[in-house]
């Protein structure tokens, strides 16, 4: 075992220099030594690899000294357990929070190399499928800025999120290769490997009296769990932390007896079992994958990491007993809520812990972000399926439910139906584990991700567990990192702040404050409007270049980038352009806001609806854009293969952001703070963040539209009935007609008319309900538009007010209120 003297004693290496003449040496050499190249024929991507593999270097340098510091001051670890890590390209990221921008610039320039080409040949890591997985990769990177010791735990998918490719304006779905050519950022850890089991069966052993008394998983299969580490720089690199992605290996890689007797497929059918289980990343989005694999992915995960957290406290402090002093475990939505009764049956089982302990620890150990509120989003598994994957978890289930109902009922009198509603099974047809109840009985704190949220699941989803535990549920508002998405994807308005109000922003998102007054300061206006023209050029000349669409940068860019789902209604907004343009050809003499409408999104492949809602976009798209009596005032845009890549282009160029979901249904959304950061006037319902979003921005400066979370409940609770409602309203009847009548598709008329009469018929989304407010609310936009000062005065005052969504603030309001960690 390594001491701590030992350590303080070891020799480090000096650390690495910064200087430009040094980095461009250095490059060589990785180039010439490590990758073999002579840089007379080295290639863009041998450029790329040297680079990142001399910047790694000063990371290194960072990540032990961090690593050594939380050893030796024995601070306590936060690791945030998620199945989805939306990271993207690392390399500026790094570059920059190690404060080398120009200095990288130089020395690559000074070698004939572009540092811009240089990055955008990185792959785009999508180990995630939208807001969940990109919040995992916001708060990674600001717990290393805040300074909490921490490590991110997920899974090394082979493949991550698919890529979307169009296909007759149909999403296609194509497999992502990001690890095809090597990945210079991450370390495998062959030392790190856990042993995984499966199936089987639970031997009990002694006898009788329950201090004898000891139960063996003797599981069936097992698998390897070994770690790849990738570091994360925090901003000014005063810290780097650990992202430890965990990959699947065979015990046995090959059977030879098989391979011998001539059964060459048999042979690696372990291997390919265990393989299996980090190749694909879930396509879905608030719908659980209900599948064998994945409840697979989640023990496989949990139990590494898990086993890894124990190993390292073992280490250190040599017992387990003081475990919730120096570890919190955030589980990231239910995914990871397994982990619960692995840590569970580590305690008892393996180190031998009596189960009142055991349990007492757990508890102070977890804690649980819920992401969701739709019913059908709530993870469970089937009673049998679980049990036979994980028999001693199953048999932990019952014993802790048993615990627990015992508590409610005979300590605080809870009834049948609320006994019903707190356990851990759910009874109701076929018997099933419910995670989300595993999740929060096993954990300290239960947070939501926006303050309407947060209030919603006490009434809702948990509210008998509410009852049961008033003290568990708190908030804590999502946030983005400043550095990803304001200062690295936005150099020309992060230049032009820094001359304005200087540098103290960039370690507190809340000092952009003090652009308040340049609000009223008409030349400052003017550049912020040149900025903002530059990165809408960008953004054309990208459509340019991938669509063959010619836009004009002096249109409104009215953007809605997210997942396709249909309670992000980006239908309400298509039916709304179906409507201008019917407007704008009966009313060619009125002054019509030229307009350009972004989508870009994925659909998961198994959701029929939203794969048809991006073929509606494509067709009306069609139209609208080769109708000459339109005279280019509005045009369509579907952008594909939406990712943090294209992000980091497209929330710089919006002058309107689109959060327009059915009130009570997006937990908080981020793509929100992201635009409205950058400078975008957000036109949104009162629904998750949105509404915190508009106390920081004062009402002025957002258009706010359509029914609240309290209105939607009623209607559906008094019989809404869209039938009568989309009768009343010309324009909207006019444009559904028009839809399901196949103007848009003359080559399959009925397309939509499944699509639309849905809306006739039910509405569960309240599109029709909210279409009048919502064009209203547009036109509200429009004539903001036509004042230029005015519009450019709010969105000015849009970015001064928005710091507070800084992921720096909600890591800080964890690691104080949640975590007990860090300085
Ligand atoms: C921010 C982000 C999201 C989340 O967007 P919402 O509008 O909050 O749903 C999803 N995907 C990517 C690539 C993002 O950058």
């Amino acid at each position: 075992m390594i001491t701590k003297s030992v350590i303080a004693d070891l020799p480090s290496p000096p650390p690495r220099s910064a200087d430009p003449a040094k980095l461009a040496a250095e490059i060589i050499e990785r180039l010439t030594y490590s990758i073999g190249k002579d840089a007379k024929v080295a290639k863009p991507h041998d450029w790329m690899t040297a680079t990142i593999l001399v910047i790694r270097d000063r990371v290194i340098d960072r990540w032990m000294a961090s690593t050594r510091q939380t050893y030796e001051t024995g601070g306590k670890r936060v690791y945030y357990l998620s199945l989805e890590f939306l990271i993207g390209r690392l390399t500026r990221d790094a570059v920059s929070n190690l404060g080398m921008i120009d200095e990288v610039r130089e020395a690559l320039n000074s070698l004939g190399v572009d540092f811009d080409a240089v990055t955008a040949l990185e792959p785009d890591a999508a180990l995630g499928n939208g807001g969940l997985g990109r919040l995992a990769a916001c708060f990674m990177e600001s717990m290393a800025t805040v300074d909490v010791p921490a490590y991110g735990y997920g899974i090394r998918y082979v493949h991550g999120l698919f890529r979307q490719q169009m296909s007759d304006g149909w999403q296609v779905e194509l497999p992502e290769t990001w690890l095809a050519n090597g990945n210079a950022w991450e370390f495998q850890r062959r030392e790190s490997a856990y042993e995984i089991g499966f199936g089987g069966s639970v031997d009990t052993i002694g006898n009788g009296s329950d201090e004898t008394q000891r139960c063996i998983w003797k599981p069936q299969e097992r698998v390897i769990a070994t770690a790849f580490d990738t570091p994360v720089v925090g901003w000014r690199a005063k810290r780097v932390n650990t992202l430890r992605l965990w990959t699947a290996q065979p015990i046995d890689p090959i059977l030879l007896d098989a391979f011998n007797a001539g059964d060459h497929i048999g042979a690696l059918r372990e291997s390919n079992k265990a393989e299996a289980l980090a190749r694909v990343l879930y396509p879905a989005d608030q719908t659980p994958a209900g599948q064998e694999l994945r409840l697979r992915q989640e023990y496989f995960f949990s139990s590494a990491s898990l086993q890894d957290i124990l190993r390292r406290h073992l280490q250190q402090y040599g017992d387990l007993r003081t475990l919730a002093d120096k570890v919190a475990i955030q589980l990231n939505d239910t995914h990871p809520a397994v982990s619960v009764a692995e840590m569970m049956r580590l305690l008892i089982d393996i180190h031998r812990m009596d189960f009142d302990q055991a349990w007492d620890i757990t508890r102070a150990t977890f804690s649980y972000t819920n992401h969701t509120l739709l019913p059908e989003a709530l993870e469970s598994w089937p009673v049998p399926l679980f049990e036979r994957l994980l028999p001693r978890h199953m048999q932990l289930v019952y014993a802790i439910n048993a615990n627990v109902l015992r508590h409610a009922r005979k300590d605080r009198g809870f009834s049948d139906e609320k006994i019903r509603a707190v356990s851990m099974i759910d009874e109701a047809g076929d018997r099933r584990v419910r995670m989300g109840n595993l999740a929060f009985l096993g954990s300290h704190s239960i947070n939501g991700v926006s303050a309407l949220h947060t209030e919603l699941m006490k009434q809702t989803v948990f509210s008998d567990l509410h009852g049961l535990y008033p003290d568990r549920i708190n908030n804590k508002t999502n946030g983005i990192t400043p550095r990803r998405w304001l200062m690295q994807c936005n150099r020309g308005l992060f230049g032009l702040i820094r001359e304005a109000i200087g540098d103290d922003f960039m370690d507190d998102a809340e000092k952009l404050k003090a652009l308040e007054p340049f609000a009223r300061d008409a030349g400052f206006r003017a550049r912020f409007a040149n900025v903002k023209r530059d990165n809408k050029v960008r953004l054309s000349n990208l459509v340019a270049r991938r669509m063959g669409i010619r836009l004009d940068p002096s249109s409104l860019f009215d953007i809605q980038i997210k997942r396709i789902h249909e309670y992000k209604r980006q239908l309400l907004n298509i039916i709304e352009a179906v409507a201008i343009y019917d407007q704008i050809r009966s009313h060619p003499e009125l002054d019509w806001t030229p307009r350009v409408k972004f989508f870009a999104g994925k659909a998961a492949p198994s959701y029929y609806n939203a794969k048809l809602i991006i073929k509606l976009a494509n067709d009306v798209a069609r139209v609208i854009n080769n109708d000459p009596t339109v005279r280019g005032l509005l045009k369509i845009v579907f952008i594909p293969n939406y990712n943090v890549s294209l992000a980091e282009v497209m929330v710089p160029a919006a002058d309107l952001s689109e959060q327009i979901s059915t009130a009570g249904m997006e937990a908080s959304g981020t793509g929100n703070m992201k635009f409205a950061l950058n400078g975008a006037l957000t036109i949104g319902t009162l629904d998750g963040a949105n509404v915190e979003i508009r106390e920081c921005v004062g009402e002025d400066n957002i258009v706010i539209f359509g029914l609240t979370a309290e209105e939607v409940a009623q209607q559906r609770a008094d019989g809404y009935n869209p039938r009568a409602v989309i009768e009343n309203s010309r324009e909207l009847s006019q444009a559904l007609t028009a839809i399901a009548s196949g103007v848009f598709s003359p080559d399959d008329r009925d397309r939509f008319s499944g699509l639309i009469s849905g809306l006739y018929e039910h509405d569960w989304f309240m599109v029709a309900a909210d279409f009048d407010a919502y064009t209203r609310a547009q036109r509200q936009v429009d004539s903001l538009w036509v004042d230029e000062e005015a519009w450019y005065g709010r969105t000015i005052l849009n970015t001064a007010r928005v710091g507070w969504f800084s992921s720096d603030r909600t890591i800080r309001q964890y690691a104080k209120e949640i975590w007990k960690a860090g300085p």
